[in-house]
């Protein structure tokens, strides 16, 4: 931040307390502001909505189900008998770390920049929306992670079975009542499930050109599975066994194949928890043209899961542990991490 000449926001007196500013009110700086408010501290809490959003329901608003005001809660209310705590309706624009200042737009958009001083500073902010690297996208599928995009989703549903009632053209009309959702988790699934409801229980019987139980509800994801990440379940298909010999002994491993002619193998070995990665290394390698395949097990590698505990990761089939040390490829790391949850 170069500019200096900001005004500073109207100062409350705290009695010298320590300032500590929030920035959100959502799940994350509301838990923040409620936990701290208890403390002899002077909080303000700095949002750009002055209602807390329920995020988790705003596909009922995109739906039409829920209406606004059963998924907000003004910030005000929830503080409003705790005389340390302010809110704040502003955009945060930008932080001086160094000088502990918060560069503030109020709401009303007249006012003009202003900083907020602080002690402590809690940035919980929130996330944005992915499309997937198709960022183009948002321009005709919105998201309902504000109660805005939420309303301007319901305004496009709506609209659609609208146009459809309006419509001559048969082609045409079933365009209009093609509803498709990319992406089959939580939020995607729900979507879809309501869009369901809406055309096969609130709205059939209300118009008299179309039938709203004829619309189509597509729902795409890249890996063919609905809700995925609750039972971290990936199919991979397997075609047959490598044969080798190691050590002097015949061994076999059998790949996945999840590319034509390219082997992925997730394997155990007797090194297994002590020299290397206690639950399974893996291991590419390419079906040559003469059928065979070369396993450099100099190029084993270990998954995510052993160096962070927030992801999963398959475990090797009980065919795929070897009964000899494989020292070759990457060892266990120094600093070891539990295993959490493994599957296959
Ligand atoms: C449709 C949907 C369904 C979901 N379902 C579930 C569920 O079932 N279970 C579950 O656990 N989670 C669910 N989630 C996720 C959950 O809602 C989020 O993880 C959670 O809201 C994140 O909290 P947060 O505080 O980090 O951010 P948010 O709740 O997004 O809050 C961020 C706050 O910061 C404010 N803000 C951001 N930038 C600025 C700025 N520059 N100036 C001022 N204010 C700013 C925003 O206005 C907002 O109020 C769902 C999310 C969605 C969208």
């Amino acid at each position: 931040m170069t500019e200096r000449s900001f005004r500073l926001a109207a100062a409350v007196d705290n009695g010298g307390r320590h300032r500590v500013v929030v920035i959100g009110g959502g799940f994350g700086g509301l838990q923040a502001a409620t936990h701290l408010a208890r403390e002899p501290v002077s909080l303000t809490l700095i949002d750009r909505r002055n209602f807390h959003l329920f995020q988790p329901l705003t596909y009922q608003v995109a739906t039409g189900a829920l209406s606004p005001g059963e998924v907000c809660y003004p910030l005000r209310a929830v503080f409003k008998r705790r005389r340390n705590v302010r809110v704040l309706l502003a955009e945060v624009r930008d932080f001086d770390l160094d000088a502990h200042q918060v560069l503030v737009e109020p709401g009303d958009g007249d006012t003009g920049p202003m900083t907020i001083a602080y002690d402590t500073l809690i940035v919980s902010g929130g996330s944005r929306y992915s499309y997937f690297g198709h960022d183009e996208w948002a321009e005709v599928a919105g998201e309902v992670k504000s109660l805005e995009s939420a309303l301007e989703v319901r305004g496009q549903i709506l609209s659609a079975f609208e146009a459809a009632e309006m419509e001559p053209d048969p082609e045409l009309r079933r365009a209009w009542l093609t509803f498709v959702v990319v992406g089959a988790g939580p939020t995607g699934v729900e979507m879809a499930g309501q869009i369901a409801e809406l055309a096969h229980r609130t709205l059939p019987g209300q118009y008299k050109h179309i039938d709203p139980r004829k619309a189509r509800i597509i729902l795409v994801d890249a890996i063919g599975a609905v809700l995925n990440t609750f039972g971290d379940i990936d199919t991979y298909k397997t075609e047959g066994v490598v044969e080798f010999t190691l050590q002097g002994r015949t061994l076999r491993l059998r790949p996945f194949t999840t590319r034509p002619k390219r082997f992925y193998f997730v394997f155990k070995d007797q090194s297994s928890g002590a020299e290397t990665y206690e639950a399974a290394r893996f291991l590419y390698s390419d079906l040559r043209d003469d059928g065979t395949t070369v396993l450099d097990f100099n190029q084993a590698y270990n998954p995510p899961c052993s160096f962070n505990p927030y992801t999963t990761c398959p475990i090797p089939l009980p065919e795929n542990r070897l009964p000899v040390k494989v020292l070759a490829g990457e060892r266990a790391y120094p600093v070891h991490v539990p295993l959490l949850k493994s599957s296959l």
